[in-house]
């Protein structure tokens, strides 16, 4: 199994690469050699097998504040490895979210960028939201026995570190996990589907309400009851992200 932020690594790039080659591509000139692997633990991911690191105080100002959410930190590690390093760059920071799939046999790795309407238009590949949300719905058929990676950045905070504490899956026939920034949901397919069915049916009834449009209804994919009676009462208790 990958770390998140070595698999992200490796879609972005495109294929498998050394801890030295992954440096390199950051630009970070000044790194250190690790040679009792064992002793030393990545103060973001966790992982125990750097064979370069760079140090943590390079990477993060003094006021940076979200240390809590690293794995390695409560060990009061100073060293982060190659793939964290990559992954929480500031280019990084900048995009909404992302899909990565890595074909476990085949290794073939690939990185779909989630960004705005305009971006989405420049970069090969990209995605906006919407369109990443309708992806979801053939994602599985397509994507048997791969590991899958899929996260949102928190929304209307760009550059916040996100990309570690996204979800690796082995995915499955009808549904996965995906992060939004630090929580993590479960996409059901058959559960979206009815809800979606049950905005439309909503929208009909109140054309006056404000322009709906495609919804992750994050509560309502991990509750266990389903959506009855007054679609109004219900939805005020849902947290919506609007895509
Ligand atoms: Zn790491």
């Amino acid at each position: 199994m990958f770390k998140n932020t070595e698999l992200f690594t490796y879609c972005y790039l495109g294929s498998k690469c050394d801890q030295k080659t992954v440096l390199e591509k950051t630009g970070i000139k000044k790194y250190v050699e690790i040679k009792n692997k064992s002793s030393c633990i990545c103060a973001i991911c966790g992982r125990t097998d750097m064979q370069y690191a760079v140090e943590f105080d390079r990477l993060f100002s003094d006021s940076f504040g979200e240390y809590s959410q690293f794995a390695g930190i409560q060990h009061d590690n100073k060293y982060v490895c190659p793939y964290c390093v990559f992954a929480i760059r500031d280019e990084n920071r900048k995009l909404l979210g992302f899909i990565t799939v890595a074909d476990a046999l085949k290794e073939e790795f690939k990185l779909i960028p989630i960004v705005g309407k305009e971006k989405a238009k420049q970069i090969s590949g990209g995605l906006t939201k919407r369109q990443a949300f309708e992806k979801f719905f053939s994602l599985p058929e397509e994507l048997q026995n791969q590991y899958l990676m899929v996260a949102f950045n928190r929304l209307g905070k760009k550059g916040t570190h996100f990309i570690h504490k996204a979800v690796v899956n082995i995915i499955q026939a009808d549904s996965f996990y995906f992060t939004v920034n630090n929580e993590v949901f479960f996409f059901d397919r058959m559960k979206m589907k009815s809800l979606l069915d049950l905005i439309d049916e909503y929208k009909e009834k109140n054309p006056k309400t404000k322009t709906w449009s495609y919804y992750f209804v994050l509560e309502y994919l991990t509750s266990k009851e389903p959506l009855k009676g007054d679609f109004t009462n219900e939805f005020k208790i849902l947290k919506i992200l609007e895509i």
